[in-house]
């Protein structure tokens, strides 16, 4: 049967069977809101009627700029229901890229968070916005209060908002929501995903041998719904009836503890920087924090240094390691230990954990060389290729058209070895790979290996040009609060792993290390920054 895979169905599908299940989130001010998937969607319903009778129309652009709570959610199932688009604008990025992407995207309308006001007021005049939705606060003079353009929707006899969710009628390859790439290096760049590209990748993400959500879990997503949808946790969550736990913008680990007790969360979500502080924690106080409940971390977005697992190891909590990019959806692999291994001696198992894993369903992945795509024989390095159900074709607006192979392939920048059983290791971002003597380096294997040792918090790990070798390796190293280590000491910890010629030249100490809007390091500046002169 042609049966349309659209966000309405998602809808639907959470109103009609998963009605009571609780969805839960933190307020700006701390307090916890509690709503249901029924009332949800039954606000879904008439914000998207509200939004059709301030005049938008589909294909029209709808920006969020928001924390993860009830209304964002509300804003991922109303606006593609109508065939508008759901921009989700993150919140960290600078003025001018805001301003930029706003405007690439031609955003009509925005939702903002009360509290982000001043962000938006700061390049709000420099894009097509034309109208500016509040929610959670005070809506300024010349904005809309979300809660009142809802009671528009109740009120006005008109029928559009009635029954958009009851019939199949939206095309699954219309566009559905649009998310931009970090861009650590030149602009953003736009990635449209249609309907049928989210649902394939909530079913994907749902399977067992994925992230296996169901509704006996209870979700937490770290990962903000301004990065890449979230890794598609939400419609995952509402597609399947898992309880939806949101963290408005308290990410710090005492707030997380919090809500990973009170709730009973049995899965949360997030990049490497949200659980280290989570870790130490737990680390502090073994056994003082009730988390029985807590089975599985999902972390992704950079590479999840091992000491991770082995540290949430300790507490009974697996860590399950996944790999994705803004094109992909954004989960592309999924670190599950193949069942033929899962009799192998722990240490084994953790050298598998701590590799990037295997495609989710509908997810190919192939490697290419200098000269052609390579073995999967666990060696042999090659850029990532990927196609899928949930992979981009291309950019908004036919940017970067090189990034796509002549047969289809998105080429994801990544370098990697794949293991005969298809698992990826990831060793670089092409332009972080380190050449020394016409050899690589992966600076992520030395970075994983320094953030191992007990005295470090951070380290990131860069190529400086060398005259002889080309490049060599520098790292730059945050010492954990109240810990200390010399450089001498770091070399020793790295040298029994490693061949003598990887070792870092030069480990300088730092207090912080630059990141990007989305906490991944930004090693362009470090590059710059310790540039021989
Ligand atoms: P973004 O599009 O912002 O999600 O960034 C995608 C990039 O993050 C990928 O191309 C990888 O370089 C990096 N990345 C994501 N997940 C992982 C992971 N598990 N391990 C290593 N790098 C990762």
């Amino acid at each position: 049967m042609s049966f349309p895979l659209t966000v309405p169905a998602i809808a639907r599908r959470a109103r009609d069977l998963h009605h009571a299940r609780e969805v839960v989130s933190r307020q700006p001010v701390g307090s916890i809101g509690r709503t249901t998937y029924g009332a949800v969607v039954e606000r879904a319903q008439r914000l998207a009627g509200a939004l059709q009778l301030l005049g938008l129309r589909p294909g029209d652009r709808v920006a969020t700029f928001c924390w993860n709570h009830a209304e964002h959610l509300e804003a991922y199932l109303a606006v593609p229901s109508f065939g508008a688009v759901l921009h989700t604008v993150n919140v960290r990025l600078h003025p001018d890229e805001l301003a930029y992407i706003a405007t690439h995207a031609g955003d009509r309308a925005i939702i903002v968070d009360a509290a982000l006001l001043p962000q938006l007021e700061a390049f709000r005049a420099r894009t097509p916005i034309e109208h500016v939705i509040v929610v959670g606060g005070a809506a300024p003079a010349g904005t809309i209060a979300y809660e009142e353009l809802l009671a528009t929707a109740a009120g006005s006899g008109d029928d559009r908002a009635a029954d958009l969710f009851a019939a199949p009628g939206l095309d699954e390859h219309a566009a559905a929501s649009c998310c931009y790439t970090s861009g650590t290096t030149g602009m953003p760049k736009g990635v449209l995903y249609s309907h049928r590209c989210l649902v394939m990748h909530a079913l994907s993400t749902a399977t067992a041998d994925s992230l296996a959500i169901g509704q006996r879990e209870t979700i937490l997503p770290v990962v903000p719904m301004f990065h890449v949808n979230a890794w598609g946790l939400p419609y995952a969550a509402a597609l399947t009836g898992a309880k939806l736990v949101l963290p408005g913008p308290r990410l710090d680990g005492a707030s997380l503890l919090e809500l990973l007790v009170d709730e009973r969360v049995t899965l949360a979500a997030g990049v490497p920087t949200v659980f280290l502080p989570l870790l130490e924690l737990l680390d502090a106080a073994p056994g003082a924090h009730d988390l029985s409940a807590l089975h599985t971390l999902v972390i992704g977005g950079s590479a999840a240094p091992r000491a991770l697992f082995a540290g949430f190891d300790r507490h009974g909590i697996t860590v399950l390691h996944a790999w994705g990019m803004t094109e992909l959806g954004p989960i592309g692999t999924i670190g599950r230990v193949p069942a033929e291994h899962s009799a192998a001696p722990p240490e084994v198992q953790l050298d598998r954990r701590a590799k990037q894993g295997r495609p989710m369903p509908f997810v190919e992945v192939r490697a290419r060389g200098d000269e052609g795509l390579v073995p999967w024989d666990g060696a042999s390095y090659g850029e990532l290729e990927v196609r899928g159900s949930s992979v981009a074709a291309a950019y908004m607006g036919g940017d970067g058209a090189d990034q796509f192979t002549a047969d289809g392939w998105f080429r994801t920048g990544d370098i990697a070895t794949i293991d005969p059983d298809g698992t990826i290791d990831l060793k670089d971002r092409a332009k972080d790979l380190i050449k020394s003597g016409g050899e690589w380096i992966s600076s992520v294997a030395l970075e994983n290996a320094l953030m191992g040792h007990p005295a470090v918090a951070e380290a990131a790990v860069v190529a400086v040009p060398h005259e002889r070798w080309g490049e060599r390796p520098l790292a730059v190293v945050v010492l954990r609060e109240g810990a200390s280590a010399t450089a001498e000491a770091l070399r020793a910890h790295l040298e029994p792993g490693f061949a003598r010629w990887w070792l870092p030249d030069e480990i300088v100490f730092a207090d912080a290390i630059p990141k990007t809007a989305t906490g991944k390091f930004r090693k362009t500046v470090l590059r710059d920054l310790h540039r021989p002169a």
